[in-house]
């Protein structure tokens, strides 16, 4: 296309669509641009302030510019961003060492996003099945309405066929079991599986905790086969369910664990952690990635930790979450025209609508409450970790309000 043809293709001219340059996979509304933040507050271009409940999907855990995040990373930034792994990054094993110390793990793999941890645990599964004398074993068992990322790999963990269109041929070494059914996972289970993955809260297919008997029953089902197990936590570890990582609330452990949203509080960073057996399979030259693991992500997921392994932290999650949860449910009873049933783990929550989860998502943005939208018609709340009381009661009076026009419409 010639320069002239360019500046004249309909839609393009200057100021008629400033997106114009960017690829067309995301629609966000015209209305909004953002300018700062502040805690759990978010300010637009005409200086309107909104309540983040959505935390940029789970990822800005402790709201926005957080003092100890922010010094974190502006003091590090004068320092050093990036020397590759072609060096020692004395930050990256303190950080591992630090995520090992505070889990089943023995040995840690950085990444920039969660769909290049999940890939990485992915890899490591088939890995390990290799080096122990079973190359056969490559196959690996996803699970219905799951959400993994979007490199291949993880769209075909994944199994979503409106996510899969065009881009997954063929299964790529993958099956797909319905959630909370054992049997249905013993089915897939032949010569050639290596391992499972699951969420152990979905996220994105509707905010479903596991039952403990399904979890449970996973792991002994691994450990009859000699299968790995493995965990995505990219969006319910690191405090969003009350506990580090989401599985304590289930007193079991994984072979493999993916993290990434909020272990950088807004810092794109990833983590595959997993057991001594698993992760010295991971050989010399197995894997890698020019960025992950660099001095910037390390310093900045490091301070994370620090506010996340404060003592009383955890505790206040949980407090936060009963309490929400409580008055949740009794909006459910007032106004069961509207919503139905809460869900999740933690402030990992979802609100079930009666009718459309847009209609109600748009309602609460004009006054005020920014919020997110999962699968099974869920309205999702992720809001700060270290939102203050104040801010729960300001959500709950929106969320009162616009229920109640709605009702009364
Ligand atoms: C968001 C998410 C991913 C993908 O993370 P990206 O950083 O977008 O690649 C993977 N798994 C789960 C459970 C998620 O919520």
């Amino acid at each position: 296309m010639t320069p002239q043809a360019k500046n004249t293709a309909p839609g393009t001219e200057a100021g008629s669509n400033p997106r114009a340059a960017l690829w067309p996979n995301y629609k966000p509304p015209a209305e909004l641009v953002f300018t700062h933040g502040i805690g759990s507050e978010l300010f637009s271009e005409d200086g309107t302030s909104y309540l983040d409940f959505l935390s940029g999907i789970a990822v800005t855990s402790f709201g926005h510019a957080h003092p100890h995040l922010v010094n974190a990373l502006t003091e590090q930034a004068t320092k050093l961003w990036h020397t590759s792994n072609v060096f020692r990054i004395p930050a990256a094993e303190r950080l591992a060492q630090r995520l090992v110390e505070s889990s089943f793990a023995d040995g840690v793999y950085f990444a920039n996003s969660g769909t290049e941890a999940v890939e990485a645990g992915l890899k490591s599964i088939r890995a390990y099945q290799a080096v122990n004398k079973h190359p056969e074993r490559y196959r690996i068992i996803g699970f219905e309405a799951s959400f993994h990322g979007r490199t291949m790999a993880s769209l075909a963990a994944a199994g979503n066929p409106a996510h899969m269109k065009n881009f997954v041929h063929g299964d790529y070494g993958f099956d797909q079991a319905q959630w909370d059914d054992i049997e249905s996972v013993k089915s897939c289970i032949d010569e050639n599986t290596a391992g499972i993955i699951i969420e152990p809260v979905q996220g994105e297919g509707g905010i479903r905790p596991a039952s403990k008997e399904f979890l449970k029953a996973l792991r002994e089902l691994c450990d009859d086969h000699g299968l790995l197990l493995m965990f995505d936590e990219v969006q319910c570890g690191i405090g969003r369910s009350g506990k580090l990582f989401a599985h304590e609330n289930y007193s079991l452990e994984p072979d493999v664990m993916a993290i990434a949203k909020g272990l950088g509080g807004g810092f794109p960073v990833g983590a595959c952690l997993a057991s001594e057996a698993v992760s010295s399979t991971m050989q010399l030259g197995s894997h890698g990635s020019t960025f992950g693991g660099n001095q910037l992500a390390m310093a900045v997921a490091d301070a994370v930790l620090d506010l996340v392994l404060e003592p009383s932290l955890l505790k206040d999650v949980n407090n936060k979450a009963k309490f929400l949860v409580t008055e949740l449910e009794a909006l459910t009873k007032k106004y069961p025209q509207s919503i139905s049933s809460v869900h999740g783990l933690g402030l990992m929550l979802g609100l079930k609508c009666v009718g459309e989860n847009t209609k109600l998502l748009l309602k609460l943005r004009e006054h005020g409450l920014l919020v997110g939208k999962s699968g099974d018609n869920m309205i999702r709340l992720l809001p700060p970790l270290n939102v203050s009381q104040i801010e729960l009661e300001r959500a709950l009076d929106i969320i009162r309000t616009v229920l109640k026009n709605s009702e009364a419409n």
